[in-house]
């Protein structure tokens, strides 16, 4: 079998690097001669590693002193639910931005606790984050909810909205820590880990201090940010093996540089092959708009912009044959999806990028 290079969307490619600590440390957590899966999270040594996570969050990036690091349980889908519990009761209701399928699942979660406002038209085709003049806010809404990075779709916000002091809320589960953000912008950040810092089961919440103590009455223990901040995230046991790959991941992250680093190099991948897609004559067809383009989520079809089924299959299965695996776009749209989250090397890019000019001359020359 050649060596894998993973291009999938998630669970996604975690850095060679931690594997070799992971390994390492299995069998023997901190010294304790015992592995961290069968330790107390009441220890001294898991309280520890609680906050050393916390404090890497806060340094990579740059989080405020306001704003609460949270590690909850039920991942990126556990808090569609959590955002509206804790945030709705203000005035009951939210806005809610939808550039693609998340976003999408996102509003329909929250409609079970207050009144949702669509702030885009409704479309069935994600392409792009319409102009800010065509969106239609809400003054009176408890937040403004968006999805940074649309895994699915390869919808990614190339800014912040302005929100006009409604608390911005933002999925960033298939984007974190992919490049810098003002915190400051943001009433709340959350996300999955299994995309680009970890693997599945945890979300990461970063929340501003005054948006606590508004949860609803019946939002459960376990999903109350405010409940689960005076617990220090340890309320119950915590997915501890997953915040654990987490605090790996990020510590890995910061001895590459840091969050300039990761754009740099997430900017360096995504445009060589969004390059060749462009310079491909229409054989490779990219639907996103240009600005709105994910560096982390590359959707496209082959041989038309409606896609050669016949020929995206053989393309996946020459692919596999290289070792370039899972790659096959998610059934919703079809096609093909590389994903190019931190731990995929420049090697690997090119590789693929290599690939998909090998393939477009054998079969353009037919
Ligand atoms: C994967 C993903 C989710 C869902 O994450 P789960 O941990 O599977 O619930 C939510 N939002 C975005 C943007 C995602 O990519």
């Amino acid at each position: 079998m050649p060596k894998v290079h993973n291009f999938g969307a998630g669970p996604a490619k975690l850095p060679e690097e931690v594997y070799d600590i992971i390994r390492q440390e299995l069998t023997d957590f901190d010294g304790t001669g015992i592995s961290l899966l069968e330790t107390s999270h009441r220890s001294s040594t898991y309280l520890k590693f609680n906050k050393e996570v916390q404090n890497v969050v806060r340094r990579l990036m740059k989080v405020p002193d306001n704003y609460k690091i949270l590690f909850m349980a039920g991942g990126g889908q556990g808090q569609f639910a959590a955002v509206p519990m804790n945030l709705i009761s203000r005035t009951g209701t939210a806005d809610y931005l939808v550039t693609g399928a998340w976003s999408a699942k996102a509003a329909k979660e929250a409609k079970k606790y207050g009144k949702v406002n669509l702030v885009l038209p409704e479309t069935n085709r994600y392409i792009v984050v319409p102009h800010e003049s065509e969106w239609k806010l809400d003054p009176n809404a408890s937040y403004v909810h968006i999805c940074f990075n649309e895994t699915i779709h390869g919808v990614e916000f190339d800014f912040v909205p302005d929100t006009k002091g409604v608390p911005l809320v933002a999925d960033m589960s298939s984007n974190f820590f992919s490049r810098v953000v003002d915190v400051s912008k943001f009433g709340v950040i959350y996300g999955g880990a299994q995309k680009n810092i970890g693997t599945s089961g945890v979300a990461l919440v970063i929340v501003r201090e005054d948006l606590l103590n508004h949860a609803l009455p019946i939002c459960p223990s376990i999903l109350d940010w405010t409940v689960t901040a005076k617990n220090d995230s340890i309320l119950n046991t915590p997915p501890m093996f997953a915040i654990y790959i987490m605090g790996k991941v990020l510590e890995w992250i910061e001895r590459q540089g840091g969050l300039e680093e990761m754009a740099k190099n997430a900017l360096i991948k995504s445009s060589k092959i969004y390059k060749l897609i462009d310079e491909s004559e229409g054989f490779y067809h990219a639907p996103v708009h240009r600005i709105c383009r994910s560096k982390m989520n590359i959707p496209f079809r082959i041989g038309s912009h409606n896609g050669d089924e016949a020929l995206e299959k053989e393309f996946l299965k020459g692919a596999e044959a290289l070792g370039l695996i899972q790659l096959k776009g998610h059934r919703d749209v079809g096609g093909i999806r590389a994903s190019t989250y931190n731990a995929v090397t420049m090697e690997e890019v090119d590789i693929l990028v290599d690939y998909m000019k090998n393939f477009q001359m054998k079969h353009q020359a037919k």
